[in-house]
């Protein structure tokens, strides 16, 4: 397949009349080699058979998802990238990928997901709604079996973090309650246009369901409600920022130092955490 080259990028903007938007963080891929690596990537072993992209923008990485799955659904915003997208689709004789317009953040992508299990989530994401977007999908877009996504390599770096580290917070916490998340590869500005002033990387992330298949909808929001309340407070000790929740009685019931810290909690923790609330209160 023939990659999208930077002179074509460059040329249907022109014809477009448009200048990369960075409120959409349109920086688009130019590298045809990265973008078939990333779809080889997303490919796997081949247990999805079904993709769905997010912020298609110009095709980089569509053209190459159409080569790996049976059917590519492109989720765009920007309506003034569609027939831009379409042409270089054709141009391709590309057939398998619906091009459709809409805003990921509140869009309903699963009414166009036939079948409704064994997607794979591919993309470029744009950075300035990559965590938010990743979190929500997990969360609700049950049909998502894995995530091969380009984010920013702080973002990365968030979503991968092991209790402990600095870089391990809320979302950290709330992406691994879903998913086995990695780095598994890093890019540098050179490959987009226009170049980002920051590294990125892409990171797979995979469902799994050890929390979800034993949780009620109760205790998860009971956990998520603890979460949100400790990292809100990142520096102070847990007796204080949970203080609201039981304090130091809730803690030393889960077996956890009150003078603990949010970051130091594995998942397990949260889990007993908010098991153990829930059950102290609106289940006691
Ligand atoms: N996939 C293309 C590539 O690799 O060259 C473009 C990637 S660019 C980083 C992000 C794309 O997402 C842009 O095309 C942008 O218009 C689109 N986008 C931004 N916000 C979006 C949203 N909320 N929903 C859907 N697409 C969005």
């Amino acid at each position: 397949m023939e990659g999208v080259r930077a002179t074509e990028v460059r040329s249907a903007l022109e014809a477009a009349g448009r200048t990369p938007s960075r409120s959409l963080g349109q920086n688009f891929l130019v590298d045809a080699n990265l973008a078939a690596k990333i779809a080889r990537l997303a490919w796997g072993e081949g247990a999805q058979r079904n993709a769905i992209e997010i912020g298609p923008g110009l095709g980089s990485l569509t053209v190459f998802l159409a080569e790996y799955f049976d059917k590519v659904v492109a989720l765009e915003s920007d309506r003034f990238l569609l027939e831009p997208l379409r042409a270089i689709l054709q141009e391709r004789a590309v057939s398998n990928v619906e091009v459709l317009h809409g805003d990921a953040m509140n869009f309903d992508i699963a009414e166009h997901l036939e079948p409704e299990d064994g997607w794979i989530l591919a993309a470029n994401l744009p950075y300035n709604v990559a965590s938010p977007l990743i979190a929500t999908i997990l969360e609700n877009l049950l049909a998502v079996d894995r995530l091969v996504v380009m984010v920013q390599s702080e973002v990365g770096e968030r979503l991968s973090a092991s209790p402990g580290s600095k870089a391990y917070g809320a979302l950290s916490v709330k992406v691994q309650y879903y998913a086995d998340a990695k780095v598994v590869l890093r890019v540098p500005p050179s490959v987009f246009r226009p170049q980002p002033k920051v590294q990125s990387c892409v990171v797979e992330l995979k469902r799994h369901d050890r929390w979800t298949s034993v949780v009620s909808p109760l205790q998860q929001e009971a956990m998520f409600t603890l979460v949100r309340a400790a990292f809100g407070h990142r520096r102070q000790m847990l007796r204080r920022s949970l203080a609201s929740f039981g304090g130091d009685a809730l803690l030393e019931a889960c077996a956890i130092s009150p003078s603990e810290r949010p970051e130091r909690l594995a998942i397990q923790q949260w889990f007993n955490l908010g098991t153990t609330w829930c059950a102290r209160t609106v289940e006691g």
